[in-house]
């Protein structure tokens, strides 16, 4: 397709998402179970891409490079990779599929999706969508089914150009090996342990409130998810003591109900890993401050809840400061300077994305420089990507790459180098 037309159907898919906003964050919300509240701003989060990449995709524009020599031209244009495959969790079934499935096909690759299996429903709903709004048949394709069958008949096809995942750190590991052996161009975008540092000067109103919804939010499902708070000492008990209230206050139930702040987890199994943590903590000697049970009495016993948990005098060797809990639950780190926030923020293997409550301009300029992290909030939760932004980690986050923003569709491109010499006619 020409660009002035793929940029119209993307146009248009934005139209029709934002045409069936309720329906969609009803089926997100029996599908996943986050409360309908978050499932419309998905929904929206996720049109907002395709209104952006939709202007976007008139733009993949190429370079002119002067040649040193005369009669020389040296033109650099941006190809499709060809085909892609798309791997996608489940806790953001809509807006991971589409800024998987936006940027390939904006940079004219086909795309061929496999969502979660947990949440196959959002991605088939993008499809017909995208279908709706005019995208030829073949171009984009869903698949169903586990990761293990169809997602590694997927990674090792000869017939894929390049594999696009969101996932765990293990699965990554996993999919960048089968990628490597064929040497097929891999993006990965993995775990976190994401940090906020609140020191001395914070305003910790606003702390307590970005830290209750980063760890709390999505039943702390994120891949950006706050799940360590790294607090000074001088504030740690006014700090702690706030959160534990905000914990407490949170109405948790059906995500159907209007009235629920969280949500059930997205299945039992996810359950027994977050209490699995539970006791890894006790065990360590770290001390649970609120939370730390399921939910299984009355209207719970349906689904797969789990209270709001907070440990604090956690120290950084601990297991539950250096592994992705992914759930409700939160370690408190107290540290006696900067310096040690920022040691201990930096000591685990992953680096996607923190967040630092601060005042201070010398800091703040400090922390950029020193923070090993794709993302750096400041004042704000960890969490919040926004479409123009790159976005991805470091170390065991990512694999180098960055999604969204124009950053995405390089990722989806080829670059073509094009020499070209036009010297005058021999005599
Ligand atoms: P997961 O790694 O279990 O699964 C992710 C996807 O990979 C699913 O579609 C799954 O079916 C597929 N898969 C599983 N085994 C596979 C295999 N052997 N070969 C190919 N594909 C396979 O992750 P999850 O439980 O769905 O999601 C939670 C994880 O995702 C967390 O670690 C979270 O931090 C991460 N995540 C990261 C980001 C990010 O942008 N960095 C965003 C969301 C989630």
């Amino acid at each position: 397709m020409l660009a002035k037309d793929r940029a119209r159907t993307l146009r248009r898919w934005a139209d029709l998402m934002i045409d069936h906003v309720d329906d969609l964050a009803l089926l997100l919300t029996s599908e996943q179970g986050k409360p309908l509240a978050e499932s419309r701003a998905e929904i929206v989060y996720a049109a907002s891409f395709l209104e952006w990449f939709g202007e976007e995709a008139k733009r993949v524009y190429g370079d002119t490079i002067p040649s040193p020599w005369p009669d020389k031209r040296i033109v650099v244009t941006k190809e499709p990779v060809g085909v892609t495959g798309g791997i996608t969790p489940w806790n953001f079934p809509m807006a991971i599929p589409a800024w998987k499935t936006l940027p390939a096909l904006l940079a004219g690759n086909a795309v061929i999706l496999k969502p979660a299996s947990d949440t196959p429903l959002l991605a088939l709903k993008l499809a017909n969508l995208l279908h709706e709004a005019g995208l030829p048949g073949g171009v984009l394709n869903v698949i169903t089914g586990p990761g293990v069958v169809l997602g590694d008949a997927l990674v090792s096809h000869k017939g894929v150009n390049m594999i696009s995942l969101t996932g765990s750190t293990e699965v990554g590991r996993h999919v960048a090996e089968i990628c490597g052996r064929d040497l097929r161009r891999c993006t990965l975008e993995l775990g976190g342990k994401n940090a906020v540092i609140v020191l001395e000067d914070a305003d910790l109103d606003l702390a307590v409130e970005s830290v209750s919804w980063g760890a709390f939010g999505t039943t702390g499902q994120r891949c950006t998810a706050t799940s360590r708070v790294i607090v000074h000492k001088a504030i740690q008990h006014a700090f702690t003591d706030r959160l534990v209230a905000a914990a407490e206050k949170l109405q948790i139930g059906n995500g159907l109900d209007e009235k629920v702040d969280m949500g059930p987890l997205v299945n039992r199994g996810r359950v027994h890993a977050v209490h699995q943590y539970t006791q890894v903590g006790q065990q360590e000697g770290a001390k649970l401050l609120t939370g730390g049970t399921p939910l299984n009495n009355g209207d719970y016993s349906q689904g797969a809840f789990y209270k709001p948990t907070v440990f604090t005098d956690v120290s950084p060797d601990m297991r539950i400061a250096r592994e992705e809990v992914f759930g409700p639950f939160v370690s408190i780190l107290p540290v006696a300077s900067y310096e040690e926030a920022v040691q201990v923020a930096n000591a685990t293997e992953y680096g996607l994305s923190t967040s630092i409550f601060t005042n201070d301009l010398r800091t703040t300029f400090r922390a950029m420089r020193e923070i090993e992290s794709g993302l750096i909030y400041f004042n704000a939760p960890t969490t919040g990507a926004e479409i123009h932004m790159p976005f991805g980690g470091v170390k065991a986050s990512g694999n180098g790459h960055r999604e969204l923003g124009t950053h995405a569709v390089e990722e989806f491109s080829e670059t073509k180098s094009i020499f070209v010499s036009y010297p005058p006619k021999h005599k």
